[in-house]
């Protein structure tokens, strides 16, 4: 069996990985575009106590942080030092207990059926400063142990490594699909043409483009987000946690000082990478407010990435209505770091004709076609 994946961001990278590990055979076409979502997402896997009340959306987000652990553990073994992975906890700061003592009912009542979450204690301001000496005075935390920090790039490059040492070819370019009929039976960049058994379609927020010249309107528009790195030189910052304020924005603190804060959602941009005053200011805003231990920290890059979203905010996943041979899976949204993973494994299996156990109905490609 010959696969073809088009789009190596996490979720295209992840369906390679697993199919080249069962001896298939894989090409993966990737352009490589500037603001691919995966190159510039930082990365917060902590699912279990999101408002979001989306049956559908939360069993692929849990089910995308419980596969976390063991993907991390394969690749170590097969010699991938640098997957970006940390479980490093969480701490969801306010000011309001009431809040936090809600918060923490929601993290229990879903530890029931996802220990992976593991302790969850609320904490002092004291407590919650030991922890992150960075934040402002008055805040109080629900602390989630079992959270992780990703780096998006890190474990992309790591999973497409992996694909390859297991005879995965991996080429930069411009795909387009190629069709016989009403059949996908290849995929050809400018220099060259591949053909593949099942061709799978993991192309983010330029997914509609690669459909078009099938006549397909595939509804998958995106968020533009703005992400800060900076630096706090001399600082051991390798195992402080994942800090998510009120609102929107996080902080997420990586190795040697490294920390990210974001991030913006910016509707109707278009694929506009330019990096804005207004957009910086929102971001310096909210996190020197939470955190002004940073007002000192050296500003390193800005990263631009485009989330990719369906009409609904699902994922959807699975065979293209009306055409052979073809695979998609896109939409992943805000939480694409942490489900990727799991849908490129299974993706992969539904390629392989393999069974799976998640009711894919409720992520169907139709709902997420239009009329052209
Ligand atoms: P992408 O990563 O965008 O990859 C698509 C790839 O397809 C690109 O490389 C592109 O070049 C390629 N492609 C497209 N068309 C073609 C073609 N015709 N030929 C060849 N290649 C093609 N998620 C979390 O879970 N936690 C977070 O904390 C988090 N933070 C984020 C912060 C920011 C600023 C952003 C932007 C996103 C964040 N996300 C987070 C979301 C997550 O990054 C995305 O949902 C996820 O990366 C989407 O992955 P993808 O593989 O579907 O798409």
């Amino acid at each position: 069996n010959r696969f073809i994946v088009i789009g190596a961001g996490i979720l295209g990278a992840s369906t390679a990985y697993h199919l080249a590990k069962t001896g298939a055979e894989v090409t993966v076409i990737d352009r490589k575009d500037k603001g691919q979502a995966t190159d510039a997402a930082a990365g917060i896997v902590c699912p279990w106590i999101s408002q979001r009340r989306n049956k559908a959306w939360y069993q692929l987000a849990k089910g995308g942080a419980r596969f976390y652990p063991n993907l991390i553990q394969e690749l170590e073994n097969e010699g991938e030092s640098n997957t970006g992975y940390a479980r490093v906890g969480a701490i969801s700061i306010h000011t309001d207990s009431k809040k936090l003592i809600e918060m923490e009912k929601r993290a229990r009542k879903r530890r029931e059926d996802a220990p992976e979450i593991g302790e969850i204690q609320l904490l002092s301001p004291s407590e919650t400063k030991a922890l992150f000496p960075l934040i402002a005075d008055g805040y109080s935390s629900v602390h989630v142990s079992g959270a992780a920090r990703v780096d998006g790039r890190a474990l992309r490059n790591a999973l497409l490594r992996s694909a390859e040492r297991h005879g995965a070819n991996i080429v930069h370019g411009d795909a387009e699909l190629v069709l016989n009929g009403m059949k996908v039976i290849g995929a050809k960049t400018t220099d060259e043409s591949f053909v593949g058994d099942t061709i799978i379609v993991t192309a983010g927020a330029w997914g509609s483009q690669l459909l078009k010249p099938l006549g397909v309107h595939f509804q998958v528009d995106f968020q533009k987000g703005q992400i800060l790195h900076m630096n706090l030189k001399g600082l051991e910052t390798d195992h402080w946690p994942v800090v998510m304020p009120p609102g929107s924005q996080y902080i997420v603190p990586f190795q040697k000082g490294k920390i990210v804060a974001g991030a913006t959602h910016e509707k109707n941009t278009g694929f506009d990478l330019r990096v804005t005053a207004g957009s910086i200011q929102e971001i310096l805003t909210q996190s020197l407010q939470f955190a002004p231990g940073l007002s000192n920290a050296e500003m390193i890059e800005t990263r631009i990435g485009f989330r990719p979203f369906t009409p609904e905010f699902l994922p959807v996943l699975g065979p293209l209505p009306g055409y052979e041979g073809v695979l998609i899976a896109n939409g992943l949204g805000a939480s694409g770091l942490t489900m990727g993973p799991y849908l490129g494994f299974l993706l992969a299996k539904l390629a392989l004709k393999e069974d799976i156990d998640i009711d894919l109905e409720a992520y169907s490609i139709s709902g997420a076609l239009g009329s052209m």
